[in-house]
């Protein structure tokens, strides 16, 4: 069975103490129980029994700290972490957003020449601390560009640092938080560590009603030393979206991990719960909304699992995870609310009550489409690519399943984050020339049609302006990169071997889905007006 399946969790491990993790993971939330989750919730308990776990297992230090650093199994290894993020959605968004903002917290400092920090990093994650990412502020949103915080040089070569830091999560209990800024004067961009310790880190307030801490802080002259640096100018920015190509991928295996659990529930009730003398799981339409949740969800998994290997396999000269990563956050994602939604419309009110697990799941569902980059800013990225994945496919030596036992080294040195329109890709045709299923065949037409219609009627200077025209666009990009790596973990996954059917039925939610692309953005009626008057 591919979903996760905490009573009997057999997914393969290279070694033992990856495995240990996960198990120990699951038993101490198992040991919890879903009652005191719940409760937990509801009352916005801080979750330190969870992070007294994670520091006794060293469970962050094992599985975020590269060789070399910490102890001998510490690894960067994407195969496991995936894993541990499912885990950890499965059982709750606060406790995966802990470890995801300790990941983006990272990015920054794995990436820099600064040994010192690194080496204070390693010794902080055997310790068991946590890290945090203050990238964003309240005014600019996704326009980084802007960043208010300021380091005035000072006469004596260190800086004075004033500014404000807004959604930050661990930004209460972080030794070292990652806060991007710029120099003033040259607005210069520089990374460096604050330390939530020090008396000039003001913490203002949890702007979140939750268990978990989403800080507002300031600095008011924070004296940051070159020691506190963790890299200037290009290396800086380039840092910042590498450590964000890297952490967006998590957001899709929280989806997962949520979906599968109310999942779960929704078939427990519906097939004990009997209206009429009947299941509810009797009802054809019932049956018709779990078939497509179940494929959606599905597709969500063995989408991700792919994409995995791609990260994994990255070079200079292989980039192709830089569409795939943000395809995982925008559509794993908006995928994992419409599984909801399916859900819910079978299980109604029994979703609403206090100890279900799915009351939290539909709240925070909606959360991770617009984390880290929304849908928009997502497409408009995938949008870069489209001519180049279309258009001029290359070739490439297959990639592998990549499950093996190693360190991910080239996250951290993924280089300059710009020529995103100079990556190729491998042709999409290929692994749907594989499959002889009604679905896909009628998939394979349908990218055909959309070829020819931007082959006959490219985007005009005007449509390429138009952020509305480019997002129906990148909506059905998204939908054939889709499908396409879809089919490949499949494959490598032995799911079409073993169940052809189901495979057609993800492709026949996949086909429907290319026909309504506009839902979310113009109505088709706008699109054609717009298409044809260009
Ligand atoms: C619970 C929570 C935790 C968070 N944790 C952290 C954290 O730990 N560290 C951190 O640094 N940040 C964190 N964030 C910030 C988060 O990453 C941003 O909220 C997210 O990137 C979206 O920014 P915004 O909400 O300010 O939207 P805005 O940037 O204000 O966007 C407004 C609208 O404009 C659209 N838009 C903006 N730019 C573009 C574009 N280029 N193309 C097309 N459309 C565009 C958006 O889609 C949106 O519809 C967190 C946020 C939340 C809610």
């Amino acid at each position: 069975m591919i979903l996760l399946n905490p009573k009997q969790h057999q997914r393969y491990y290279a070694d033992e103490r990856s495995k240990e993790i996960m198990l120990h993971t699951i038993d101490f939330f198992e040991q919890k129980g879903i009652r005191k989750l719940k409760e937990d919730d509801h009352n916005r308990t801080w979750y330190s029994d969870f992070l007294d776990f994670q520091k006794s297992e060293r469970a962050f230090a094992t599985l975020l700290t590269p060789p070399g650093y910490g102890g001998l199994d510490g690894r960067w290894d994407t195969w496991r972490n995936c894993e541990f993020n499912e885990i950890l959605a499965f059982y709750g968004l606060a406790y995966w957003y802990t470890w995801q903002v300790s990941i983006l917290g990272l990015g920054p400092i794995w990436q820099s020449d600064n040994e010192a920090l690194k080496q204070r990093a390693a010794k902080l994650l055997q310790e068991g601390e946590v890290f945090a990412f203050g990238l964003s502020e309240q005014a600019h949103g996704a326009d980084i560009y802007a960043t208010e915080m300021r380091l005035t040089p000072q006469p004596e070569g260190n800086y004075r640092t004033n500014g404000e830091k807004y959604y930050i999560g661990n930004g209460n209990i972080a030794p070292m938080v990652s806060t991007f800024g710029k120099i003033d004067g040259t607005g210069e961009y520089v990374f460096f560590v604050a330390d939530y310790r020090h008396q000039s880190y003001v913490l203002m307030r949890n702007v979140t009603p939750s268990q978990s801490y989403v800080a507002q802080f300031a600095l008011r002259d924070y004296l940051v030393t070159e020691a506190d640096i963790l890299s200037r100018g290009q290396a800086a920015w380039d840092a910042a979206l590498n450590t964000v190509n890297i952490g967006k991928y998590n957001l899709g295996w929280a989806s997962i991990g949520i979906c599968t659990h109310a999942f779960y529930e929704a078939i427990h009730h519906a097939a004990y719960r009997r209206l009429y003398g009947m299941a509810v799981t009797d009802f054809s339409h019932v049956r018709q909304m779990f078939t497509e949740a179940y494929a959606r969800l599905l597709a969500m998994k063995l989408f991700t699992l792919r994409a995995a290997d791609y990260m994994r396999s990255a070079l200079p000269e292989d980039r192709r995870y830089l569409l795939y990563n943000p395809v995982v956050k925008m559509k794993v994602t908006t995928q994992g609310e419409e599984v909801i939604n399916l859900l819910w419309d079978v299980i109604a009110a029994k979703g609403f009550e206090k100890d279900m697990y799915f009351e939290m799941a539909a709240r925070d569902i909606r959360a991770l489409p617009k984390l880290e980059g929304t849908v928009h800013v997502n497409i408009a990225l995938i949008v870069k690519f489209m001519a180049n994945n279309l258009f001029n496919a290359a070739n490439y030596p297959e990639v592998p399943l990549r499950d093996d036992p190693v360190n991910d080294d080239f996250l951290f040195h993924q280089g300059p984050a710009r020529g995103l329109g100079q990556i190729r890709f491998h042709d999409c045709g290929l692994v749907l020339d594989r499959f002889d299923l009604p679905n896909a065949e009628l998939f394979r037409e349908q990218i055909s049609a959309f070829k020819v219609l931007l082959a006959r009627a490219m985007p005009t200077e005007a449509q390429t302006q138009d952020v509305d025209f480019l997002l129906a666009l990148g909506q059905i990009l998204t939908l054939v990169v889709y499908g396409q790596l879809i089919l490949e973990a499949a494959e490598l996954y032995s799911v079409s071997a073993a169940n052809g059917d189901l495979i057609d039925q993800i492709f026949h939610v996949l086909v429907r889905d290319v026909s309504s692309p506009c839902k979310c953005t113009s109505s088709p009626a706008a699109l054609r007006r717009r298409w044809t008057t260009a």
